[in-house]
């Protein structure tokens, strides 16, 4: 069989995470990445295009097109919201993801929240609202509350709010100061759940869901989940707070009423399906959905996949997992997985780039370490660092006790002036 080229769309640390699968993979001659990094550019197989940026939806399919690209996947948010598997698929080019009426479960909360509701979905109950001052009395009524911006803000616009003084600010920050730009026209208001949160994938072809471990992320910057939301400072699999039990209810009462309602509803979801779980006494609630992997929930799962994650890319762009694939089914190895990022100093405010990273590749040489590249440059052979997340450390473990443990050690090793990271990855899952 003539071996596949593929296209990874992105350049952090879950496309250095999906470059990394990918290039395991015996039906993949070459890779390219766009724009991809200094870091993903030193995979093998792997050729980075830094001119051709994520958002240049045309540049994408021209490439892809004129060097006939086998499969493209899809690693961030805002290209699958802007329509770029639209595009592509409009010219016969295969490509994972869903397409931007589909999207929509990510790229707007008014509509993720309103398909849940008609679906009978679990999730926070919460109203819509396009003034700011019905929003206000609305939430003053409601307190403790979360507001959130309808639409994409790199993960920054749900405000946890507690007392009237945080409505104020919140409604003022996302509607009237617009610092979400017309992701801010509408707000959610929604209640305040309380529990444990879980990340849980699945790869879907509109039809069958295959879900991944689940993981926990770490989003605020801090340890003990205190200060502001980041991207994302950690994560790790499998979470014990998903047991077997619970998934079984995960995909009975939510994954399989998504899939069946987007159906019904005339937008049918294929691609990755990331929902966001809080989970207490009542069982599974959604937080949010995603329409892609995890940033950085991918990492850990990295080195527990045992299969090709190829021929699962496939039967996404195809719409249909081949009944061989299913039959087999997807295997992990035995043990634990986690990923600690480490940042710049300020992180997630201002921080300050170009500060030489020291050790790393005596780690990238040791054994089951996974070192992904988030925001790191290359400089006359010297690594810099090139953002606010730098690297993400990633190590398998026989539990998640050794995981944490070892994970620590490589961190102990590198090292660069004002570096940040937290200090407590995975405790959640050690503490149960
Ligand atoms: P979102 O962008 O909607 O996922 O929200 C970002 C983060 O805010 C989530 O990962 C949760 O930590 C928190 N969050 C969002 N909505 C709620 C809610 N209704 N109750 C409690 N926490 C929430």
């Amino acid at each position: 069989m003539k071996k596949l080229k593929v296209l990874v769309v992105g350049e952090g640390g879950r496309e250095d995470a999906l470059v990394a699968l990918i290039r395991r993979s015996s039906l993949v001659s070459q890779i390219w990445c766009a724009p991809g990094s200094d870091g993903i550019a030193q995979r093998t197989k792997t050729a980075c295009l830094p001119k051709l940026k994520a958002d240049d939806l045309w540049g994408l399919r021209n490439f892809a097109k004129e060097n006939r690209i086998d499969l493209t996947v899809v690693g961030p948010e805002a290209p699958l919201v802007s329509g770029i598997v639209d595009g592509f698929e409009a010219v016969g080019l295969k490509i994972v993801g869903p397409t931007k009426a589909a999207a929509q479960l990510e790229g707007s909360k008014v509509f993720a929240k309103e398909f849940m509701s008609r679906q009978n979905i679990p999730t926070a109950g919460f109203r819509v609202f396009d003034d700011p001052n019905r929003a206000k009395k609305y939430a003053r009524d409601s307190l403790p509350c979360f507001i959130k911006a309808d639409g994409l803000a790199a993960g920054k616009g749900a405000l946890p709010c507690r007392s009237e003084e945080d409505i104020t600010t919140a409604i003022e920050k996302i509607m009237i100061a617009k610092e979400f730009k017309e992701s801010g026209n509408m707000v959610v208001v929604e209640d305040y759940l309380v529990g444990e949160e879980a990340t849980f994938m699945v790869l879907t072809d509109g039809w069958t869901a295959i879900p991944l471990l689940s993981t926990q992320d770490h989003k605020s910057v801090f340890n003990n989940d205190q200060g502001p939301n980041t991207g994302g400072m950690g994560a790790y699999a499998r979470a014990p707070v998903i047991t077997p039990d619970l998934e079984k209810e995960i995909m009975e009462t939510i994954v399989k009423p998504t899939l069946d309602g987007m159906r019904k509803e005339g937008t049918p979801y294929k691609g990755i399906l990331y929902v966001g779980l809080m989970i207490n006494k009542d069982g599974p609630k959604v937080l949010e959905y995603n329409v892609r992997f995890g940033d950085p929930e991918l990492q850990p799962l990295v080195p527990l996949l045992q299969n090709d994650i190829v021929p699962f890319l496939l039967g996404i762009a195809n719409e249909k997992f081949p009944e061989e694939l299913l039959k087999e089914g997807i295997k992990w190895n035995e043990g634990a997985a986690i990923c600690v990022i480490m940042a710049s100093g300020g992180y997630p405010g201002e921080c300050e780039k170009n500060k030489v990273i020291d050790n790393l590749d005596r780690v990238v040489r040791m054994k089951s370490v996974e070192v992904f590249h988030a925001g790191t440059r290359l400089e006359n052979g010297v690594w810099k660092t090139n953002g606010g997340r730098v690297l993400g450390v990633t190590v398998k473990g026989k539990n998640i006790e050794e995981a944490i443990w070892l994970t620590y050690q490589i961190i102990s090793i590198i090292s660069w002036d004002g570096v940040y990271y937290r200090k407590d990855i995975g405790q959640k899952a050690l503490r149960r």
